[in-house]
């Protein structure tokens, strides 16, 4: 500890001594070179959803102002990014035997959409469903695309969807989203189940028993409790913060912080600004934003066509009317809170974006080094830092595959 405090004078004595470019040159050569001995990995991304329309390409780098789009290999690569789970996400709408149709053929559709971007860019990625394979593939210079399921709406009310989602290479679910599910109750919104259903504990014994991670974002804290107590494999918040530092349901407190690592687990810090800081608010953006909103009826039961037509007019607002978002240094305040409370082998990253996630300083993934800079900054060693950028995740992910031999092995 007197290290590091040390360590942070010396920094913010030299930046001050006029020797800064020297520092900031020092500073990302030792940044690259902490990417490069590690493997490094983004526990969400919603970039699919840019997978499905076809003017879309993977291998090309997109500008960041230009374009909404936040993830693409080259970014990937100018980022020291290695691995990357990619969200087969289904919104949730009301469960009606059509929209449970339409969810299951959706979330199958994008996990096609992924095996042909995989394939596509066979020399520079390929899919990976173990947590060694982003180890293998960084050897041979590719990149690692997982598969998470964001919500389990699709598995509508059937176990065997689960086994049939795990065949198709799918390695964590997050059992809901913004809207009760059958699975559970979702921290955004009212009270149904009180926490996970029964449909839902079996869904979770089924994970346990298949090797695939539970992901306790988004779902209410009564939700989170009870996975706690029954889950037979540590957890994971693919994408979440702590509440004590940004007060949202969408954020764990510091009693969750603790059970996640009694459990084992993990939680991976996200990107996206509103579950970072609360920022002062732009009045121009939420009068248009709210006007989208009506126009669209809420984003509830739209069309394909409507759909696209909404995300096209969302990204002209953002561009038309950038938010107030926070600073990568807010990011890294989250990843020092977690630190303190539920310890160093508890933290990891997951970016959520291409769902929303974008901060100074890590607009991007070109820019996710910067992350790496500002932990290094304030004191982290390079083995704290692989241990945040891959090395806890990847600890959990072996530890479900590890309970699922076993149990494959008992029977
Ligand atoms: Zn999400």
């Amino acid at each position: 500890m007197h290290k590091r405090i040390l360590l942070t004078i010396l920094i913010a004595l030299v930046s001050f001594g006029g020797f800064s470019q020297v520092r900031q040159k020092e500073l990302f050569k030792t940044v690259e070179e902490y990417h490069e001995s590690f493997v490094s990995i983004d526990s969400h991304a919603d970039t699919p959803l840019w997978f499905l329309s076809e003017d879309y390409n993977f291998g090309e780098r997109h500008h960041p102002e230009k374009s909404s789009n936040k993830i693409d290999l080259p970014r990937m690569e100018e980022g020291g990014l290695d691995a990357v789970f990619l969200a087969a996400f289904v919104g949730q709408r009301d469960r009606t035997p059509e929209n449970y149709r339409n969810a299951y053929d959706k979330a199958h559709r994008i996990i096609d959409s992924i095996e042909v971007v995989a394939q596509r860019h066979a020399k520079k990625a390929a899919l990976a469903v173990n947590p060694d394979d982003a180890e293998k593939l960084k050897a041979e210079g590719k990149r690692a695309l997982y598969i998470g399921m964001e919500n389990g709406f699709p598995l509508g009310k059937d176990l065997t969807r689960v086994q049939e989602f795990y065949d198709r290479g799918v390695r964590y679910i997050t059992l809901s989203h913004t809207k009760n599910n059958d699975i559970c109750d979702s921290s955004t919104d009212t009270v149904e189940h009180g926490g996970l259903s029964a449909f839902g504990r079996k869904v979770l014994a089924e994970m346990n028993r298949l090797g695939i991670m539970v992901d306790v974002s988004h779902i209410s804290d009564d939700a989170f409790y009870d996975v706690i107590k029954l889950t037979h494999t540590p957890v994971i918040a693919s994408h979440s913060n702590a509440r004590a530092l940004r007060n949202s349901p969408r954020n764990l407190t510091d009693d969750m912080l603790k059970a996640v690592a009694k459990n084992g687990g993990v939680v991976q810090v996200c990107v996206l600004s509103d579950y970072v800081k609360e920022m002062p608010r732009n009045p121009e953006r939420d009068s248009a934003m709210s006007a989208l909103r009506k126009k669209f009826r809420n984003f509830k039961n739209l069309t394909a066509e409507e759909e696209a037509q909404a995300r096209h007019q969302w990204q002209t607002i953002n561009k038309d009317y950038p938010p107030n978002i926070a600073h990568v240094t807010d990011l890294v305040d989250h990843i020092d809170h977690i630190v303190k409370v539920a310890g160093i082998d508890h933290v990891g990253i997951g970016t959520d974006f291409d769902g929303g996630g974008a901060l100074k300083g890590v607009y991007d993934a070109s820019e996710l080094k910067n992350i790496t800079a500002e932990l290094i900054r304030r004191g982290y060693s390079r083995e704290e830092i692989a241990k945040i950028w891959g090395g806890n995740f990847f600890r959990v992910f072996e530890a479900v595959v590890d309970y699922a031999e076993k149990v494959k092995e008992a029977s």
